[in-house]
This record gives structure tokens, C-alpha cells and sequence, in this order.
């Protein structure tokens, strides 16, 4: 018996037991919306589709080279980034 988590919706191994951190994590933004492709070393292929981007705050080209600039050195996959707390507004 799992105790009831707060956020059952957040998976953190693939199906194969991969964790998703180990996943190729790729970003698609389009009109506000930011979808996360992933796809696990097994083949496994599943997107993320987030939609929690403020509209006020444009995204330049100059921050998504410097999303790919930090992917390169970082050592993890984007999704963990991604979870690290957000700046508040
Ligand atoms: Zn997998």
C-alpha cells in the first residue's frame, strides 16, 4: 500500500525503469504553449504538453539559445530544470 502522493501525475521512471531524467527532453514552444518531447533510451517516445508560460512575457530567440547554451553544459535533462522552482513574478 503507496500512501497517496500530492503530485500523482509527476512519473519519474519511464516504463522500462529508466528514470526520465535520462530521457532526451527536446522543446517545442509555440504561441504561448511549450510542449517536451521525450524520448527514452528504450524507444519509449511521450510529449509533455505545458501551457504555463505567462503570455505577458515573450519569448525572445535569445532565450531559447540560452536554453540550449545551459543544455550543453548541463549534465541532466531539461526536465529536471524545468523543476526547479520558478523565479517569483
Ligand atoms: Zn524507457
Amino acid at each position: 500500500m503507496q500512501p497517496s502522493k500530492p503530485e500523482p501525475e509527476k512519473k519519474t521512471k519511464c516504463a522500462c525503469g529508466r528514470r526520465l531524467r535520462d530521457a532526451s527532453v527536446y522543446i517545442y514552444r509555440s504561441h504561448g504553449d511549450r510542449y517536451l518531447f521525450h524520448r527514452c533510451e528504450c524507444g519509449v517516445e511521450w510529449t509533455v504538453h505545458q501551457n504555463d508560460v505567462d503570455p505577458l512575457q515573450p519569448v525572445s530567440s535569445d532565450e531559447v539559445i540560452e536554453v540550449h547554451k545551459r543544455l550543453a553544459k548541463f549534465e541532466g535533462s531539461i526536465a529536471e530544470l524545468l523543476e526547479q522552482p520558478q523565479h517569483p513574478a
